[in-house]
């Protein structure tokens, strides 16, 4: 099981400014960057596995696994452990959302195998941390929680135990149940789905294309069966580490990239590129918006509303008064008092500088005799 890089995914290949490393955070012994892009030696295998659940725009993943798939066939089985030893590779190649999903979706508390990481800890304080912002997340608003299990499987019992279990994930595990499921959550989002660029150019076209990853989709579609709570609580931003909410300040110049830039079409604006619309359940927080913004024009909201989940709307964060250059007749964002394009006011500055350039002496000398 090798790891898989698809780099048209990567935010680091759509601009040079991004500055996402949560690869490198999570396997910095196995991932590094190489002028601007994630890089790991030929050969990485399941070791670097913490990169994959870490990666906002699933970029990363291994040969001969898929999470989404694995995400339906466990909860079609009856098995209700999580467990290197038993079904997935790594615990690591589940993210935050996964978790949050796993745990909404599942009328049986879900168990983390985590005495598998006994030697590994950092594996464990990266797998403990992602279960903790869960728990969190979760506790706003139902009363599911994944647990965990840090017991050594040595006695006979519990391997014995493995063993069976194992059999009964392959066994309850219908196929036929897991496609309906997996078919249901695809209609489910299929009206969620963002607009894809059409670019001549194959490769560019791929780098540019609008990509809403699957671990978000299963997120959108168990949060649609999850009970909305009485209370919808604020939490604070930084507790929250894979969606965000944003404001834009009045120093947003409409310079168009963020919005052409996000990766997911959680940032988009209308055909006269007159607002900047943002839609939070389609944000994955790679920060590439903020890292091409020259003016520093978006922040994050000082809390994260819950009510987001239940009840999520498109917000428009700046709207802007598209008019009609006086000189060359076309649209631009108009500020106090501009009668012309910033292109066609760059060019009247040129005009005028180039006028008020000193005369040669020999006519200043004439001129003045
Ligand atoms: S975490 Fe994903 S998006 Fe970020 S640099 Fe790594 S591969 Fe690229
Ligand atoms: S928020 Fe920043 S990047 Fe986006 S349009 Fe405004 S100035 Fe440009
Ligand atoms: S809104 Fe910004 S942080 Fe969110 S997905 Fe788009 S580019 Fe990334």
């Amino acid at each position: 099981m090798k790891l898989h890089l698809d780099l048209s995914r990567c935010v680091r290949a759509k601009s040079k400014f991004a500055s996402c490393m949560q690869c490198v955070e999570a396997s910095p012994k196995h991932l590094g960057m190489v002028e601007g892009l994630p890089s790991f030696a030929k050969g990485t295998g399941v070791e670097a596995a913490a990169c994959v659940g870490a990666c906002p725009t699933e970029a990363l993943s291994l040969s001969d696994f898929s999470v989404t798939e694995f995400f339906f066939t466990f909860l079609e089985s009856k098995v209700r452990l999580l467990s290197p030893t038993l079904n997935l590779p790594s615990l690591l190649v589940l993210s935050v959302e996964h978790l949050i999903a796993l745990a909404v979706a599942s009328e049986e508390p879900i168990v983390l195998d985590l005495h598998y990481y006994a030697k590994d800890r950092v594996g464990l304080e990266q797998m403990e941390e992602r279960i903790a912002e869960a728990n969190y997340l979760l506790s706003s608003f139902c009363d599911k929680r994944l647990e965990s299990n840090h017991t050594e499987a040595t006695t006979p019992q519990v391997v014995e135990d493995m063993v069976a279990s194992r059999r009964a994930f392959l066994g309850s595990a219908s196929l036929t149940g897991a496609l309906k499921q997996k078919r249901a959550f695809e209609e489910a989002v299929e009206a969620e789905e963002p607009h894809a660029f059409e670019i001549a150019q194959e490769m560019i076209a791929k780098i540019k294309e609008r990509h809403l990853p699957d671990k978000r989709k299963i997120l959108l579609t168990t949060l649609t069966r999850a009970k909305q709570p009485e209370v919808l609580e604020v939490l604070p931003q930084e507790a929250v580490g894979f969606i965000s909410q944003k404001f834009v300040t009045a120093s947003c110049t409409n310079c168009q990239i963020c919005y052409r830039i996000c990766p997911t079409g959680a940032l988009h604006s209308d055909g006269n590129f007159s607002l900047i619309a943002f839609d939070a359940m389609l944000c994955v927080k790679c920060h590439l918006c903020h890292d091409v913004c020259e003016p520093d024009a978006i922040g994050l909201q000082g809390g994260f509303e819950i009510a987001e989940f239940f009840e999520p709307r498109e917000r428009t964060l700046v709207a802007f008064d598209i008019r009609r250059c006086e000189e060359c007749g076309n649209p631009f964002t108009y500020h106090e008092g501009e009668q012309s394009c910033p292109r066609c006011r760059i060019e009247e500055e040129e005009a005028m500088a180039l006028h008020q350039t000193p005369q040669p002496y020999t006519k200043y000398h004439e001129v003045t005799r």
